[in-house]
């Protein structure tokens, strides 16, 4: 089986450098017609420049691809709809977006601005918000659409000096588990990406033997995974040195307490019943649990 992009229209953020370069570049290699949209600012979202945006697009019609740049601030919603508007007008209908964006601006929570907590919320999760906006209906539309957002572990986890760029991170996965349920009837599929990747990201991080296991390449393997016609829906994956995994959010099946027993002395006497992972699910819909609950009630009221 080949995966083939052949005359999809491609929209990745962030693309002029770093694992959005590599995406559009191996989107392009496969067919694809490809937005390069960048803001060419530094790592920290301070500046703005065309020329790293540029430079992916001649590599991609050097490489006898088709492509565009377009230098949209992801935070700035009319320039987006600009892009989309570009897009449209050039090639009439727009298959993938790839959200990719980002910045970090890392501090230990008490020594951290607000104004840092908000640019970093406000470029990771409103531009994915934006992005994904500017294109839904016309997703819709087509009854065909492939969103990507982009995560992290620091989301799923925690990373120490990143409370914003985790908020931001998980943020993205409320907004997908959304978007999956009110997508699906029109074929629009959501995932999201949670890489690990030498980029100038990460670059200080770690000492060089690693970062160069940590291809932008092994990552962009992934993200083409989570965007081509049979891609999963709704799929966490994680990707990172040449190793692949899926996260989850599994919730355990829990207990009943009656009315009458109902306070924190007896939640804490059932903890580990409650806590028992045993036939634990993830949940597809924010009621199940509701009706997981409700469920429980009536059982233990009927017996
Ligand atoms: P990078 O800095 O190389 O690339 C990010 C790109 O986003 C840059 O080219 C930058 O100019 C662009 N950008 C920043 N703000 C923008 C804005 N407002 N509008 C448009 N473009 C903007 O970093 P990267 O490592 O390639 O990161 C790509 C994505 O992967 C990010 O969302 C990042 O949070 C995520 N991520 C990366 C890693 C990693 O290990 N590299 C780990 C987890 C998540």
């Amino acid at each position: 089986m080949t995966i083939s992009f052949d005359g999809k229209v491609c929209v990745v953020t962030g693309a002029g450098n770093g694992l959005g370069r590599c995406h559009a570049l191996a989107l392009a290699e496969r067919g694809a017609k490809v937005v390069v949209n960048d803001l060419g600012g530094a790592r920290d979202g301070t500046g703005a420049s065309s020329e790293a945006a540029d430079t992916v697009v001649d590599e991609i019609i050097k490489n006898g691809g088709e492509a565009f740049s377009h230098g949209a601030n992801v935070t700035n919603y009319e320039e987006v709809v600009d892009m989309i508007k570009q897009t449209m007008k050039r090639w009439g209908r727009i298959d993938v977006l790839i959200n990719n964006a980002g910045i970090l601006r890392d501090k230990s929570f008490s020594k951290m601005e607000l104004s840092d907590f908000k640019l970093v919320l406000d470029v990771h999760l409103m531009g994915s918000v934006n992005c994904t906006k500017a294109v839904w209906d016309i997703m819709k539309e087509q009854n065909y659409g492939r969103i990507v957002m982009t995560t992290s572990s620091s989301g799923l986890y925690g990373n120490f000096g990143q409370t914003n760029y985790g908020a931001a991170k998980m943020g993205l996965i409320g907004f997908m588990n959304t978007l999956v349920l009110e997508g699906g009837k029109y074929n629009i599929h959501v995932n999201a990406l949670s890489p690990t990747a030498n980029t100038r990201m990460t670059e200080d991080l770690l000492p060089a033997p690693m970062l160069d296991l940590m291809t932008a390449e092994s990552v962009t393997a992934g993200a083409l995974t989570l965007c081509h016609d049979n891609a999963p829906n709704r799929t966490i994956l994680c990707c990172g040195a040449g190793g692949y995994a899926k996260a989850s959010i599994y919730e355990t099946d829990g207990i009943f307490i009656s009315k009458k027993e109902q306070t924190p002395e007896n939640v804490i006497e059932n903890w580990e019943a409650l806590t028992d992972p045993t036939n634990h699910k993830a949940l597809e819909a924010g009621g199940k649990q509701t009706e997981k609950f409700i469920m429980k009630a009536m059982s233990a009221l009927q017996n």
